[in-house]
């Protein structure tokens, strides 16, 4: 079956997943290559097979080649002990997921994997195009799609589970579209996260050279005080070649005040730390 089609069927027998990010209003019919709400807005598949939910351009400065290096560090397992972590939270029984800021998707692929239920419900979503557009190239059965955080184009408790690595947050609209019973765990990177990329790129004196997460781990209590925080920490060894790719998809090396780096400097980076925090709050 063609990929188009797939996505498309899958909308089909998933439309109550989805509502209007227009007139909120619920989705009344896939014609053709088109998702239609009851008032007659209309969202068409493109050639990749995913919808596109946004008004207009989005703002967003990942570019493709961002997203495939991380492809390439991600399916040499970057985060896989993340991912790993993730699914231990998990309830056996089939589960709605929804993944913010899938990116380019690999760690809902890899969930996918370690899940083995083919009875759950996949879907991921971005404001990047490019993300998305290498995610449907992946071969799982989710369905990506082109959607706004704060709009989101799905239904209210639909979502079994919400899972957020490394993306901005929405706690109104999570709490709007997380089911009752629902679950949300966001991931968030700790002050030794890439330290050592970190350390190579700035300088003690410069603000980047520390990294803190407090902010964050605040709000996140604010909107959910009985939330638990579960830390995940390994060093990951990063496989020849893949220096550059490390260090094109992080932000870190957007600070203006970021070292340009030698090539010796970086064939000198053989492992990295990967330390985070899962976030975890149950609606009730
Ligand atoms: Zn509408």
């Amino acid at each position: 079956m063609k990929k188009v089609e797939r996505q498309r069927r899958f909308v089909q027998q998933h439309i109550a997943l989805f509502r209007c990010p227009v007139c909120r209003q619920p989705m009344a019919a896939v014609v053709e290559n088109s998702l239609t709400c009851v008032n007659g807005h209309q969202f068409d598949f493109n050639k990749h097979g995913y919808l596109h939910f946004l008004n207009g351009a989005a703002n967003t400065e990942y570019g493709r080649s961002m997203f495939e290096s991380r492809r390439q560090l991600l399916t040499a397992g970057l985060f896989k002990p993340i991912v790993s972590a993730v699914n231990q939270l998990l309830p056996a029984r089939e589960l709605n997921i929804l993944d913010v800021g899938t990116g380019e998707g690999t760690p809902l692929a890899q969930l996918a994997q370690l899940r083995e239920n083919p009875g759950d419900t996949m879907v991921g979503f971005d404001i990047s195009k490019p993300g998305v557009t290498l995610a449907t190239q992946l071969p799982v059965t989710a369905f990506f799609c082109v959607a706004d955080l704060r709009q989101l184009p799905f239904a209210d408790h639909c979502f079994d589970l919400l899972l957020e690595l490394f993306s901005p947050s929405d706690y109104q609209e999570f709490n709007r579209v997380l089911a009752d019973d629902g679950m949300l765990v966001k991931v968030i990177p700790n002050a030794n996260y890439l330290v050592e990329l970190r350390h190579l790129l700035y300088g003690e004196g410069d603000r980047n050279y520390h990294y803190d997460n407090t902010a964050v781990v605040d709000l996140f209590r604010e909107h959910y005080p009985n939330s638990q925080v579960k830390r995940v920490q390994y060093q990951f060894n990063l496989p020849a070649g893949m220096q550059e790719a490390l260090l094109e998809m992080t932000p870190l090396h957007w600070g203006k005040n970021a070292k340009q780096l030698t090539d010796q400097e970086l064939a000198a980076l053989t492992a990295v730390t990967v330390d985070v925090s899962l976030l975890i709050a149950r609606k009730k």
